[in-house]
């Protein structure tokens, strides 16, 4: 398989390529140059396949022969070994819970892959690289989980002072090691800013090998697929016809994969986009022209992002047509009152904890699902998609619930917990004059206490730095 850069079809690379850079000098994005329709047959035998099963089927036609077969087994194998409940609510709804990785949000997909993939193809070129992120909370979390210890690979990851939950900062900056956390003084638009201002910096490039491990990475979208194929096995089959999938989305890297996962012959009816006030992609389909605005802060702030970067994917998906979008996506909004009414709701009503990436996804599928009632249009069946634990957002949610979370031990400082981040403010040069002047070499450095003394963390870690690079 080869991918193809959304600026110029024409610039098109390896997977080993793709991922290693990131982004194509272009500035577009990589994209596989097909999307291969599985077999009949195999759809038939998917609801027999285990997770990890199922997830090689689906990795094979984009990852072999770069990664030979065998190694593509032990790797999903590896990343896929926690579980992914498809959980049916009193009202008819199906949460996908994604969140049962080591840090409890689905991010843990993608990262751990990525991880995987990489380690292998750095381990084989010799050369040290740099993996920058941009993260509103949850990716910079799984990034450091996935790749710490992992050899080879220096991990720096930019993060809004202020704008995340004390878990996430916690579960950002207790690794050291090889995980480096800058805490900027700024949005999440501006690390994504400088993360970017980065990567299109040739003479930054030519002193340090970088890649991305934001979605921008094709290699986050692969294992992204995975769960639609697997949610819609795990449904009966009287519902499997034609499901409908809620995608609470921030850079709409979930809702991409969604798509890639259609175009493979995956029978999904349709997406609805569910977003908090960062709706411009609400705004878009509404008819409104694609504005790009500053991200405004909300209680589901890992979807606080004002220029999904994975806007242009959408597109090319839909040859950059908006009708051709309309047909697969509709999208709803919901402000943080709605949010959290309907965390209540559900607690309350049916017993189940939504955390607010979930509580605007539920409510989306909700609304479209009443709208199609009155259109006439048919839906099988109705998943939306649980990005993270409600206890990474106790903040919120437990006001709702009337009730305190347990708290689960991964999200827990525990009494030997130092904050490894450093202070930069949100200036590009200064990130440029801190990555030529610390982010190298250096990284051989013990594992901190701090990341040895959490369990699910430090085990992670250590799955991590044993990463089997056979590949
Ligand atoms: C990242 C994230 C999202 C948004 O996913 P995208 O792929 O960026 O659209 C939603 N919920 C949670 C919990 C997340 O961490």
């Amino acid at each position: 398989m080869m991918y193809y850069s959304t600026k110029n079809a024409q610039n098109r690379v390896s997977l080993r390529q793709a991922v290693l850079q990131g982004l194509p000098a272009d500035n577009g994005l990589y994209l596989p140059e097909t999307l291969p329709r599985l077999d009949r047959e195999l759809f038939i035998r998917l609801p027999q396949l285990s997770l990890p099963e199922l997830a090689y089927e689906v990795a094979a036609p984009f990852c072999v022969p770069d990664l030979p077969e065998d190694s593509l087994r032990r790797l999903v194998a590896d990343v896929l070994d926690f579980p992914l409940p498809l959980v049916e609510l009193a009202d008819g709804s199906r949460a996908l819970e994604l969140f049962h990785g080591p840090t409890l949000a689905f991010k843990d997909f993608g990262a751990r892959f990525m991880a995987r993939l990489l380690a292998g193809f750095v381990r084989d070129s010799g050369r040290k690289l740099t993996i920058l992120a941009a993260t509103s909370g949850d990716t910079g979390s799984a990034v450091a989980s996935g790749f710490f210890g992992v050899e080879g690979i220096d991990v720096v990851i930019l993060y809004p002072k202020g704008k995340v939950s004390p878990s996430q900062e916690y579960q950002l900056t207790m690794h050291g090691g090889n995980i480096r956390a800058l805490r900027i003084n700024g949005s999440f638009d501006d690390c994504q800013r400088m993360v970017k201002s980065a990567f299109l910096d040739s003479g930054l490039q030519a002193q340090r090998q970088l890649s991305s491990a934001n979605s921008i990475n094709i290699a986050r979208l692969i294992p992204q697929m995975f769960y639609y194929f697997y949610a819609w096995s795990r449904l009966p089959v009287a519902v499997r016809a034609a499901p409908l999938f809620s995608v609470p989305s921030g850079n709409f890297g979930n809702l991409t994969a969604g798509l890639m996962a259609q175009r493979m012959g995956l029978p999904i009816a349709g997406f609805v986009a569910a977003n908090n006030r960062n709706n411009i992609f609400t705004e878009y389909l509404a008819g409104g022209g694609y504005h790009p605005k500053p991200s405004v802060q909300t209680v589901s702030n890992a979807m606080d992002v004002g220029d999904p970067s994975n806007f242009q994917r959408l597109l090319a998906l839909c040859t950059n047509n908006l009708e051709a979008i309309r047909s697969d996506i509709s999208s709803h909004w919901f402000d943080d009152a709605a949010t959290r009414r309907a965390i209540r709701e559900v607690a309350e009503t049916q017993g189940y904890i939504l955390d607010p990436h979930g509580a605007v996804a539920w409510l989306a599928l909700q609304k479209e699902l009443k709208q199609a009632a009155v259109a006439g249009r048919f839906y099988s069946a109705g998943v939306f998609l649980e990005t993270a634990h409600p206890a990474k957002f106790r903040e919120t949610v437990e006001p709702e619930i009337g009730r305190l979370l347990p708290v689960p031990p991964a999200l827990q400082p525990d009494a030997s917990y130092v904050n490894h981040a450093v202070d930069l403010p949100a200036d590009y040069s200064r990130l440029h004059d801190w990555l030529l002047d610390t982010a190298d070499g250096s990284c051989t450095s013990t594992v901190s206490a701090s990341a040895a003394g959490n369990s699910a963390e430090a085990a992670s870690g250590s799955r991590g730095g044993n990463v089997e690079t056979s590949l």
